[in-house]
C-alpha cells in the first residue's frame, strides 16, 4: 500500500512537471495581404503575441495596399502627396536597393505592366508588344527618388510592394515575438514562413516546400530554426490562354512573366524582406544566374525546383533537406 502511494506521488508529480513544461499555444487565424495568414505561438505571452502580430499585419496592409483607396502607396499611385509612415520609406528604400542589387529583376515600379496582363483585377489577357513598350517606359526603379521623407515618382509611374510586403511584415511579426519574450513560433503569410527558434520540442521547425506542379503536395520538407522561408513560382497566381500558362511574377527587362527552366525558387534567411525579394528577383533570373548570384553575393541559403522536376539545394542547408526527388548540391567549389 504504501509503495503503491509513493508510485502515485511519483506518478503525478512527474504528470504536473511535464505540464508545466508543456508551454501555452495561441493561434491566430485570418485575410490579409491578399492571402490567408496563421500564426502560432508558444509560451506565457501568447496571447498577447499573436494578437499583436494580428493587428501589425493589418495596420501593415493599410499602409502599403495597392488598390485600397486610403492606402500611402495608393495615394502616392494616384499623383498625391501622402505623408509617409517610417515602415513605408524603409520598405521603399529597401525595395530600391534590393533592385540595384539584382540589377533590376527585382522591380516595385512593374505594377502598370502587371496590370496590363490583368494580374491586378483577375481580368487576365495578353498586352500586344506596342503597349508592352510604353508601359515599360513608365518602369525603372531608378526614375523613384526618395527625397528625405518623401518618394518622388514620375508620372505614370506606379510602385507596388506586392514581391516585398509579406517579407517585410514577416520580419516585423518576428520582432514582436521576441519583444513578447517567445522563443517559439511559427508565422505564416501566404508561403512567406518566418519559423521563430524552435518547435516546443526542441526540435528544428519542419517546412514543406510546396510541389509547383501539384502545390497541395510538398517536393520536399527543409529543417530550419529561426530564418525566414519564402518561395516565388508562378504556380500561385497565373492563367492559361491557348496552352500557355502566364505567372504573376513579371521579367522587367520584357514586360513578359518570367518563363525559364525553373517552376520556384524558396530563399532561407534570417530576413523576410530579404527572402521575399530575392525569391521574385531570383525567379526571374533563372537556374544559372540564380546560382551565379548565390555565389557571388551570398547571404541566404535556396532551394530551385527546375522543370524538369530536379531540385537544387545550396550546401548551406543540403543536410537539411528531405525529398524523394533527385536533389543535387550547389557550393562554391569551382
Ligand atoms: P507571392 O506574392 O505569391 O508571395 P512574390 O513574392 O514572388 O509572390 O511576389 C509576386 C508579386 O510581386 C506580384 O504579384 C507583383 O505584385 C510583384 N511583382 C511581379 N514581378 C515583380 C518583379 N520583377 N519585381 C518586383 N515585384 C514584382
Ligand atoms: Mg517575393
Amino acid at each position: 500500500m504504501k509503495r503503491a502511494t509513493a508510485l502515485l506521488i511519483i506518478l503525478s508529480s512527474f504528470l504536473l512537471v511535464s505540464c508545466a513544461k508543456s508551454p501555452k499555444k495561441s493561434e491566430e487565424h485570418f485575410p490579409a495581404m491578399d492571402t490567408y495568414i496563421t500564426v502560432e505561438a508558444y509560451g506565457e505571452n501568447s496571447d498577447k503575441a499573436v494578437r499583436e502580430v494580428r493587428s501589425r499585419v493589418e495596420y501593415l496592409e493599410k499602409l502599403w495596399s495597392a488598390t485600397d483607396e486610403n492606402s500611402e502607396i495608393y495615394a502616392l499611385n494616384h499623383g498625391k502627396d501622402p505623408e509617409l509612415s517610417k515602415e513605408t520609406l524603409d520598405l521603399a528604400k529597401y525595395s530600391l536597393e534590393m533592385s540595384e542589387k539584382t540589377d533590376g529583376a527585382f522591380d516595385p515600379t512593374i505594377y502598370p505592366v502587371l496590370t496590363a496582363w490583368g494580374f491586378t483585377t483577375e481580368n487576365y489577357r495578353i498586352p500586344d508588344s506596342g503597349e508592352l513598350s510604353e508601359l515599360l517606359g513608365n518602369v525603372g526603379y531608378k526614375n523613384v527618388v526618395i527625397d528625405g521623407e518623401k518618394i518622388v515618382l514620375k508620372r505614370g509611374m506606379m510602385l507596388d510592394f506586392g514581391g516585398s510586403a509579406k517579407g517585410a511584415a514577416s520580419d516585423y511579426c518576428a520582432e514582436i515575438m521576441r519583444e513578447n519574450g517567445i522563443k517559439s513560433a511559427l508565422i505564416n503569410l501566404g508561403g512567406n514562413i518566418y519559423a521563430l527558434g524552435e518547435r516546443t520540442d526542441g526540435k528544428k521547425w519542419r517546412i514543406g516546400i510546396a510541389d509547383p506542379e501539384n502545390p497541395s503536395e510538398n517536393a520536399g520538407i527543409l529543417d530550419v530554426s529561426d530564418r525566414a522561408v519564402v518561395t516565388s513560382g508562378n504556380y500561385e497566381r497565373n492563367f492559361t490562354l491557348n496552352g500557355k500558362t502566364y505567372g504573376h511574377i513579371i521579367d522587367p527587362k520584357t514586360g513578359f512573366p518570367a518563363d525559364n527552366d525553373l517552376l520556384s525558387v524558396t530563399v532561407v534567411s534570417e530576413e523576410g524582406r530579404l527572402c521575399d525579394t530575392l525569391s521574385t528577383a531570383l525567379f526571374v533570373m533563372g537556374k544559372d544566374k540564380a546560382a551565379d548570384y548565390w555565389k557571388a553575393v551570398g547571404g541566404f541559403e535556396m532551394i530551385m525546383i527546375e522543370k524538369s522536376g530536379n531540385i537544387f539545394v545550396t550546401d548551406g542547408i543540403f543536410g537539411d533537406f528531405s525529398s524523394e526527388r533527385a536533389v543535387f548540391c550547389i557550393d562554391n567549389a569551382e
